[in-house]
């Protein structure tokens, strides 16, 4: 046995360490990755931005520029509170460490994964409801584990993955209502989505809000919000280790999320893509693919494992689905560009020609 094992938690060692897959001169549908690069008359600007920031010094412990940029992004109202993470993972670690130990975690399945994952961590239980057959809200299962668990918070991803619809917004509301748990609606998709719960946020106490702006052409930058009353991102924030948001970071969202137009403008051309896809997709025989309000489209196959490997030996990565039972022979597409969607459809055509 080596020390690492017999010191380290055992719960810990038990774990699936999440698996990121080598993509290295692949066409890289697979993690939800928005496929567009800072806009070219931009990167001169950007980098004489970027030279003159302060790298010597901490960075703005507060971020307050940073939030001001995500307030007028995305419109959030003043009155809420902001509270700003190392990407929205972080977050979530955030408020699973705001629980007692023991207090239960939980989400409907299958969602997020790193919600059941960071439960673990930070020493929660976690509880799943199973999604019914069309990846709705089991709403009276959720009601009943509600009574049966009494967990402290709840996580519903709005729009979900990896199944790409937005539940029904009476079934979030009625868990808001019942609950007495901490809810936080996920809304990583929210640039592609038709709806939102933001405007519900100043009505219900135990509602926040989960951003980022991973999904929007910013991965790299590692940076999401917690959207709540200002009491209550006020109590959070004392969780916050200091200067989480790194300085590039910082500077980078201070001059790159003003372009809103621009942010706007490659999240329609993603929906207009995800549209041509799920009707061309749709048109073929074998296939099966659920409507979807984000920037991927979860497509049932006859055989995921074969579709996945043909399409990696052929330059592309997409997310297969092997071990869950609901999401058998699944493929997990994040809508690219025009020609990396084209690239996509000829090579599906080539495998099922
Ligand atoms: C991608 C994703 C996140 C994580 O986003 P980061 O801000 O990159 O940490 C959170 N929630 C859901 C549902 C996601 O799909």
């Amino acid at each position: 046995m080596t020390f690492i094992n017999k010191w380290l938690r055992a719960d810990i060692q038990d774990i699936k360490a999440y698996h990121v897959p080598k993509s290295e001169h692949m066409i890289k549908l697979d993690a939800m990755e928005s496929p567009f690069l800072i806009p070219k008359d931009l990167v001169k600007s950007y980098l004489t931005y970027l030279s003159e920031v302060p790298l010597n010094r901490y960075p703005d412990a507060g971020a307050e520029e940073v939030q001001q940029a995500l307030r007028s992004l995305m419109d959030i109202p003043d009155k809420l509170g902001v509270l700003l993470g190392n990407g929205s993972d972080e977050l979530i670690q955030l408020v699973s460490l705001a629980c007692e130990t023991g207090d239960t975690v939980l989400s409907v399945e299958p969602s997020f994964v790193m919600y059941e994952m960071i439960a673990k961590f930070t020493r929660l239980n976690y509880q799943g409801v199973l999604l019914d057959d069309n990846y709705e809200i089991n709403l009276n299962g959720v009601l009943e584990e509600i009574t049966r668990t009494q967990p402290k918070l709840i996580f519903i991803a709005y729009p979900n993955n990896p199944t790409g619809n937005a539940f029904d917004r009476e079934s979030i509301l009625a868990i808001i209502k019942e609950s007495e748990a901490l809810i936080v609606v996920d809304e990583a998709y929210y640039a592609y989505s038709e709806g939102s719960f933001l405007n519900e946020v100043a009505n219900y106490p135990n509602l926040v809000l989960l951003r980022t702006i991973s999904k929007m052409g910013f991965a790299g930058l590692r940076l999401g919000l917690l959207i709540g009353s200002q009491n209550t991102i006020r109590e959070l924030d004392k969780l916050r280790l200091p200067y989480n948001i790194n300085t590039l970071t910082q500077a980078s969202a201070n001059f790159l999320l003003k372009e809103k137009d621009h942010i706007i403008a490659n999240a329609n051309i993603i929906i207009d893509e995800r549209q041509r896809l799920f009707d061309e997709l749709t048109a073929m025989p074998g296939l099966k693919v659920f409507p979807s309000q984000a920037n991927f489209l979860l497509i049932k196959v006859d055989d995921a494992k074969s579709l996945f490997e043909f399409l990696k030996s052929n330059g592309i990565l997409v997310k297969s689905f092997t071990m869950n039972p609901q999401l058998s022979n699944c493929i997990r597409l994040t809508v690219g560009n025009p020609s990396e969607n084209n690239e996509f459809l000829e090579q599906i055509k080539n495998y099922y020609g």
